[in-house]
Parts: structure tokens; C-alpha cells; sequence
């Protein structure tokens, strides 16, 4: 999964401030105040103002992640730390504004301006009239982040409370369409309290929720699976991430094949107007969109999440108002094929959780068929479906898929692999590779039924239900 973070570059003011209040905005900027993308957009406006004379009005571009900072000299607020609050009057320009972060920044002298983060829907609903926000600082995690252009990596870190030089007002790529809000009186004080809205995946939390240990049910079917005509076993590709490559490289070969892929969607990318049309021409080719969660919570010991986004941060609730909001965004695609959608886990993770809570009951009640990275050919008769094993393609020679494959002709087996970029991207698949693979499946299409993975699944809880 790709994230485009930003950095920014500030004049370093020479001096250091220790905090009772620290002003960031109250009519008129403290210090150097600027947008990323250039695109971003605020400035002090009269017509609009709340508590000072002027209101900041800021305009995020959509599709990428943007924000406006307010820079002030560096400044001590350790001691606030625990009981010390952000707190700003805002407002929308339509009410409707959504997925909006409030981002505290500490010094950038050391060249590493650690951010560390808060989602403004956690504290209140947008709307069009000004409304009075309180974010306790002890909402803000003591881990932090910043994009490093030159090691083109993500770079973790402790915040230096002791520095901190600016605030922002963020927004993530999910928005398609620009985001216009204002804020008035922003600083860091210590006033107290919080408008913390309560547990906002507590409808979520309530319908999934469940005791003890969970345990998917096993499916006993047929004795002797039969797949239809001559079929002797099937194959599903599987694509994952929203990569470029899968619509540039594996879209052609699938087509010179005739044959179907299944393309696991995560991320913000695949639905901004720039891509969503190369996914509608997937989608219409015959191939299978599925539901790949967007933030891919992946456990934190693999080092690469986002602080705040690793499986560990999630509950059952939010995985599954998550897994239900890329649902919706493939729905408003018309992605939707009659069975139901498919899912394939993050990293082949099926918990959430420092506790490790097993979010399955979530994806049986919602998807047709689940795909883990388990190492394995599945058994038609027994294997359950929200935990079907696969193979990673770009690890194996054209030799041993093609062994897989033949294996399963023997025992009736389903064989899916597993794939990233194709030609391309991360992770990717040798393309001659993925060509010969795609040439033996055509050449033997008589007896190898190559599938969706969701059409593989649909045919085998169809068989399972004839007994
Ligand atoms: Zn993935």
C-alpha cells in the first residue's frame, strides 16, 4: 500500500518559548502559516470571523493528503502535557466534511518535524455552524512521524514536546472534492476537558460483538467434490492493493487469455478520478473487484504502519465500519456482482487488537469468501471459505505453480495465488512469469477451471448446498 505523505520546510525561528498559552491563530498568523500541496489554501477572512476578527478559511485540494500549518516559535508545552488542551472554534462550508485531522508538529531544526495526529471526527460532527472544540494533548500519541524524501520512507520517532513549532489542519485522500473549512482561536491552553464524541464504532462494536474465543465453524460437503463439465480444479488470481501495474500489465494478459482476475482494492488511490476509470475497464472486462480493507492494519511489530493504524489500534468496530466504507465505495462503482463481494486480509492477519481478537465473524457475516496468506491448495469439500489459503506467485518459479496446479488436477483442488504489482510496483511478479502462468492455464482451460475467486467460492457453497 502506497501513502503520500508530505514535508514542509519552514524558517526556524532561533528561540524557545515556554507555554501557558500558545496562540496559533487568533485573527492573524504568529508566524509563517502555509498549505502542502501548494494547492492548500487559508487565509485570515472578516466575513466569517467567531472570536477574532478574522477567521481562517482554509481550502484543502482533494485526492491527495493536504493541510494548511501555523507555525509559531518553538515552544515548551511538556508541562501541559497532561492536562493541557488544542482548542479552536471551526465550521464547514457544507457541513459535510469529512476524514479532517488536527496534526501537532515539533521542531524542524533537527531536520525530523515528528507529527503526530488526531482525527477531528472524534471529537465532533461537522457542520455549518461553528461549533467550540477541546482535544485534550493527552489524546496526542508521544509517537510520531515524518515523511523523509531522502530515504523516500516513513521515519518514526519520539515527539520532542519540549519543541513544538507548529499545528495543522489535515485532510486525507479519501475526499474527492475540495474541503473549505474555517477556524478561529486556535491554541494550545490549559483550560481542560474535552468534546470527545463517545466511541463512534459503538453501533459497529454492538453488531459484531461476541465472548471468548472465536471459532469458525467447520463445513463438512460432498464426499467427491465434482466441478462442473471436465473441470478437475480451479485457479483464482488474486491482484492486491490497487496497484497501477495490475491495469497497465495484467489487464492486457488477462484479456489476450481470456481469462479472470480478482483485484483486492486498498487505499485512497484507486478511487480518485485519475483511477477509477482504469478499474471500471477491469471490473467490465470481467475481472472481480473485492475489498481489501483502506488503511490495511497489518500488525505493528512489521514495522511499517502508520502510528494509530496497526491491527493492534483496531477494534472490531472500526475494522468493520472500515471494511464497510470500501463496500460502499466499490457499490457506488456498480462493482457489486450478485454473489456478494470477496475480501482478502491484510497481510494475511485475521485479528485486531493488543488482545488479538478475531475479526472473521465480520467477514462471514459480509463477504461470500475470504482469502488469507496461509500456505496451500484449498479442499473444495472442507475448506472455509473465510480463511482460504493461497500462494505468493512472484516467490515461486513458473515450474512449481504449474506442480501446484497439476497437483490439484489429482485431489479436485482449488489453487489461488497471490500477487502485488505485476511487471511493476511493489512486490512485483516477474511479467514473463505471470504470462507463461496465464499461457498454461488457457492451454488447458479443458480441465483447469481458472475463476474469480468469488465465482470459485459461489460454486462451491452452490455444490456444498445440493449435497
Ligand atoms: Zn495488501
Amino acid at each position: 500500500m502506497k501513502k503520500i505523505f508530505f514535508i514542509f520546510v519552514l524558517m526556524v525561528a532561533s528561540f524557545s518559548l515556554t507555554a501557558g498559552e500558545v496562540i496559533f491563530f487568533n485573527g492573524t498568523f504568529i508566524e509563517q502559516a502555509f498549505g502542502y500541496p501548494s494547492t492548500a489554501k487559508g487565509e485570515p477572512v472578516a466575513a466569517e470571523r467567531k472570536v477574532s476578527d478574522k477567521a481562517l478559511r482554509i481550502s484543502l485540494p482533494p485526492a491527495s493528503w493536504a493541510g494548511f500549518v501555523l507555525a509559531v516559535p518553538e515552544t515548551d508545552i511538556s508541562g501541559m502535557r497532561k492536562n493541557g488542551t488544542v482548542d479552536f472554534w471551526i465550521k464547514g462550508n457544507t457541513g459535510n466534511e469529512k476524514n479532517l485531522s488536527v496534526m501537532l508538529i515539533d521542531s524542524i531544526e533537527d531536520k525530523e518535524p515528528f507529527h503526530t495526529q488526531v482525527f477531528l471526527s472524534d471529537y465532533l460532527t461537522m457542520s455549518k455552524e461553528w461549533q467550540y472544540v477541546i482535544i485534550p494533548l493527552a489524546d496526542f500519541l508521544d509517537d510520531g512521524f515524518y515523511w523523509s524524501m531522502e530515504k523516500n520512507a516513513r521515519v518514526n520517532g519520539k515527539m520532542d514536546w519540549g519543541k513544538i513549532q507548529s499545528l495543522s489542519f489535515d485532510i486525507s485522500p479519501s475526499e474527492t472534492t475540495e474541503t473549505v473549512i474555517f477556524v478561529d482561536g486556535v491554541k494550545i491552553s490549559e483550560q481542560g476537558g474535552t468534546t470527545k464524541i463517545v466511541d463512534k464504532y459503538a453501533e459497529f462494536e454492538k453488531k459484531y460483538a461476541y465472548e471468548g474465543e472465536y471459532k469458525s465453524p467447520i463445513i463438512k460437503g460432498n464426499k467427491n467434490f465434482k466441478w462442473p463439465k471436465k473441470i478437475k480444479a480451479a485457479v483464482s488470481l488474486t491482484h492486491d492493493d490497487a496497484y497501477q501495474s495490475c491495469i497497465t500489465n495484467a489487464l492486457p494478459l488477462l484479456e489476450k487469455y481470456k481469462l479472470h482476475g480478482t483485484f483486492f482494492m486498498s487505499g485512497f488511490n484507486w478511487y480518485q478520478p485519475a483511477n477509477i476509470e482504469g478499474w471500471k475497464e477491469v471490473f467490465e472486462a470481467g475481472n472481480e473487484i473485492g475489498n481489501h480493507t483502506t488503511y490495511h492494519p497489518c500488525d505493528r511489530a512489521m514495522g511499517f504502519m502508520q502510528n494509530g493504524f496497526a491491527s493492534q489500534d483496531y477494534t472490531l468496530g472500526r475494522i468493520a465500519a472500515e471494511i464497510e466504507s470500501v463496500s460502499n465505495e466499490m457499490g457506488k462503482y456498480g462493482f457489486r456482482p450478485s454473489r456478494g463481494y470477496s475480501f482478502a486480509y491484510p497481510c494475511g492477519q485475521t485479528t485486531v487488537g493488543e488482545n488479538k481478537k478475531s475479526y472473521i465473524p465480520v467477514i462471514e457475516k459480509n463477504f461470500i469468501a475470504a482469502r488469507t496468506v496461509e500456505y496451500g491448495t484449498a479442499d473444495p469439500k472442507t475448506v472455509q471459505l473465510s480463511q482460504v489459503p493461497a500462494y505468493s506467485g512472484a516467490e515461486m518459479t513458473i515450474e512449481k505453480m504449474i506442480g501446484i496446479i497439476k497437483e490439484a488436477e489429482d485431489t479436485g483442488g482449488w489453487v489461488v495465488l497471490y500477487f502485488h504489482g505485476i511487471g511493476a510496483d511493489s512486490m512485483p511478479v516477474d511479467i514473463k512469469k505471470y504470462e507463461a502462468l496465464l499461457k498454461y492455464l488457457a492451454d488447458n482451460k479443458e480441465t483447469i477451471w481458472t475463476g474469480t475467486f468469488g465465482e470459485v467460492a459461489e460454486q462451491i457453497v452452490k455444490s456444498r448446498g445440493k449435497k
